[in-house]
């Protein structure tokens, strides 16, 4: 609902609490939206993309070829080619019902942008065509001024331009022509998330190529893959919109815990309502006519929560189809009269919102690098992809950490029900023993019974299949899970961008450092392939110990533990993201060309600034609606019970004292609670002053963590108990079961 909707609405009602029930109302009345659709959904999949398919059909023969070894091997496509693509693009296009074509990208706004252009040219007086060039294709300035870039454009350079990614197939959502694109500075810099992630994925190739020609010479790209399952909530429109901090801040930032919770778990797995159902179809279908192979759907841990995963694709892909659908979401639920709740906790209390990245590579021979395989000499390559994984994480836990840092993530991270703060990895009882016993393997030179041993005994003996096999740990934010890693600490609102591009770059930079190991081991000590590998493996598994960490991630001993082992521990924004822009981490972008020491650091910056942004909005909203909704609502409660307190002297004058004793009790609590509220809230505002004068950008974001936001507690505990004490008749914010319960 626009905000101009809803400040229409609030006019048509006469106070908030009426606006609560009216919401309650039109919810309870609501019918399912049908969705009538019997195509079957491979008859579907993907109609909406220009893909290789397509492309057959609508290009010539030279054209499809460029394109294609754009894809492959990243070539340029030359002006004429690229005019002779945008024609059979621009046809397909308007054969679907297009009539705009935008450049669609990833700002580093967090959401996708869009300025759409029409194909429609007029030409002369009574004449006109529709007009879609190479040039059109190809790059694009976009007016886009406003969009943060961490200061590499000031204003008298600030220009940049979106050129199309050739990698991530153009598509029609609705009446437009969407063409990825990368969006950078006129002096290089990238602008968004997609150009580091490209980049990423090309140093992952370079490395994780030359690794995997130790087992295959015939493997010439690797690339990351990735299944990403997102996580949201489904609350009825007008519930949403009839509180103003989901409106504002996108969570609740008061409200009691209801009676029943999810202390039942009969959510889970549960049947899903109609309504909720009927808009998980129309989303899966929207999502499949655009080409996001989406699968699987069940009830998440908390009421009202639902997930959705598709199957595993190329990174980038899979980046673009994750932002692709966090829009959808927003469009369709429209058409069912939901609002979607990505926030990561936008109910406190109850189970939060995460996006888990599932994460592997996989070679242009078609095999999964982290799956184990039937033969020694695969499950050594297993081993050498894991165990580098491993190191990877070890070495550079701080900087994975930052980037899933975000003000909303803070409140999963740590909060018992997501993967705390601290990093570590999970493989399972089975593959620890395997480590376990190569950590034994000799220094040096094997004897051939030495090595048949070691392959019969400890490499052999991975089973094929590790996915029944691995026990789950759902407290670990880094898990094997049988034939890839599973990232769980980000955040369900985040582009998945950023920690890909981490996760790439560290296994990138610790793959080509093992093979400059191995290499050597083979010319110094004239040792066989084989060997060399086995003798840098058992060191990596000694060093990255540390890392390794099967019990409870939630426990305070864990903590304790993870602290004598030196692991980080940043609990919030501010904290994590210093490892962003620490020596380690610029020396890694910059070593793999993937982000240079500017663009590490205005990112840094937009993400500093954010914070204290998103906090000042949090702290203004709760300020308002402690004092223009809650205090006043418990005033005239107040009054009330003050009426009736008097009327009772006036009747039982001997024996009042007792009778009203619980009235006046009640005067009083609620005296109390209003009066720490108003202060709490004027030393809010005050602090949020002092930060706001900050010129710099850590140090203000520091401030909002440190000396704003830890109001907002005290503040909603006493909002909260007025909550349970004020006639419900009165109370004027929509309340957790009737958000929650409420289908
Ligand atoms: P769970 O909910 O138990 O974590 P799911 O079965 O819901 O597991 O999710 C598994 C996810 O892992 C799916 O999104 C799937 O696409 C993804 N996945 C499977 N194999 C790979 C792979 N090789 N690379 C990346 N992702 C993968
Ligand atoms: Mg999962």
């Amino acid at each position: 609902m626009s905000k101009k909707a809803i400040f229409a609405e609030y006019l048509k009602q006469k106070t908030m609490a009426t606006i609560r029930f009216n919401a309650l109302k039109e919810t309870l009345n609501r019918k399912p939206v049908d969705i009538t659709s019997n195509q079957r959904r491979s008859e579907i999949f993907a109609e909406n993309v220009f893909n290789q398919s397509a492309m057959r059909q609508y290009l010539t023969k030279d054209s499809l070829k460029s394109v294609q070894q754009a894809i492959k091997k990243g070539s340029k496509i030359n002006r004429e080619l690229a005019d002779q693509i945008s024609t059979g693009l621009k046809e397909w296009a308007i054969k679907k019902g297009a009539t705009h074509y935008t450049h669609w990208f990833q700002p580093l706004t967090g959401s996708t942008a869009e300025k759409h252009d029409s194909f429609f040219e007029p030409i002369g007086d009574d004449e006109s065509i529709e007009k879609f060039n190479g040039e059109q294709l190809v790059q694009q300035e976009p007016d886009a001024s406003s969009l943060p870039s961490g200061g590499i454009r000031n204003t008298f350079e600030a220009r940049g331009y979106t050129a199309w990614d050739p990698t991530s197939p153009a598509f029609v959502w609705g009446s437009t022509l969407c063409i990825p694109t990368i969006f950078v500075a006129y002096t290089g810099e990238a602008l968004d998330y997609k150009t580091p992630l490209l980049r990423s994925l090309q140093a992952l190739d370079k490395s994780a190529t030359a690794v995997a020609k130790y087992f295959d010479r015939k493997v010439t790209k690797v690339n990351a893959t990735l299944g990403w399952e997102q996580e949201y909530f489904l609350i009825d429109k007008a519930l949403a919109s009839s509180r103003p901090d989901l409106t504002m801040a996108s969570r609740t930032l008061i409200g009691h815990s209801p009676a029943k919770g999810q202390q039942l778990d009969d959510h889970y797995f549960g049947s899903i309502p109609t309504r909720a159902l009927n808009f998980m179809r129309d989303l899966e279908l929207e999502s499949i006519r655009l080409g996001i192979p989406v699968k699987t759907r069940h009830n998440e841990v908390a009421p009202n929560q639902y997930e959705l995963a598709p199957l595993f694709e190329e990174a980038n892909l899979a980046v673009d189809h994750n932002s692709l659908l966090m829009d959808l979401m927003d469009k369709i639920a429209e058409r069912h009269n939901f609002k979607v709740l990505l926030h990561e906790t936008p109910f406190e209390g109850i189970n939060g919102n995460g996006k888990h990245n599932n994460w592997s590579m996989a070679t242009d021979t078609g095999v999964n690098l982290l799956s184990p395989g039937k033969t020694p000499m695969k499950n050594l390559q297993f081993l050498t992809f894991f165990i580098n994984t491993i190191k990877a994480f070890h070495d550079y836990e701080e900087i994975v950490r930052a980037t899933v840092a975000s003000s909303s993530n803070d409140h999963r991270l740590g909060a018992n029900e997501a993967p705390p703060a601290i990093m570590s990895v999970f493989i399972g009882s089975q593959l620890t023993k395997v480590l376990d016993e190569l950590e034994k393997v000799k220094d040096g030179k094997l004897s051939p019974q030495e090595k048949t041993e070691l392959k019969l005994n400890v490499v052999g003996k991975i089973p094929e299949i590790l996915l029944d096999n691995t026990d789950r740990n759902r407290t670990s934010p880094f898990a094997f899970t049988g034939n890839k890693f599973e990232l769980r600490a980000v955040g369900s609102l985040a582009n998945c961008a950023d920690p890909m591009t981490t996760l790439n770059a560290i296994v990138a930079k610790q793959l080509k450092d093992f093979k400059v190991e191995v290499d050597q081991l083979i010319a110094d000590k004239n040792l066989k392939k084989d060997d060399a590998i086995f003798n840098v493996l058992r060191e990596y598994i000694k060093k990255s110990k540390n890392i390794r960490f099967e019990g409870d991630g939630y426990g305070e001993a864990w903590e304790k533990e993870a602290a004598k082992r030196g692991l980080s521990n940043n609990r919030n924004t501010p904290e994590a993201l210093q490892a962003k822009i620490s020596k380690r981490s610029i020396d890694l972008f910059s070593e793999l060309e993937i982000m240079n020491k500017v663009e590490v650091e205005a990112r840094y910056e937009i993400e500093m600034d954010d914070y204290s942004k998103e906090i000042q909005i949090e702290g203004r909203t709760l300020g308002d609606i402690a004092r223009n909704h809650v205090i006043p609502t418990a005033l005239e409660y107040q009054n009330k019970l003050i009426e009736n307190v008097q009327g009772m002297k006036a009747i039982f004058e001997a024996d009042f004292d007792e009778m009203a004793r619980e009235q006046m009790n009640i005067i009083k609590e609620i005296s109390g609670h209003v009066s720490q509220i108003n202060k709490n809230v004027q030393d809010m505002i005050e602090a949020r002053k002092k930060a706001n004068n900050i010129e710099d950008a850590t140090d203000r974001a520091y401030a909002y963590c440190n000396e704003v936001k830890p109001y907002f507690d005290t503040i909603r505990y006493h909002c909260d108990k007025l909550e349970l004490i004020v006639d419900d008749e009165l109370w004027p914010l929509t309340k957790y079961r009737e958000m929650i319960f409420t289908r």
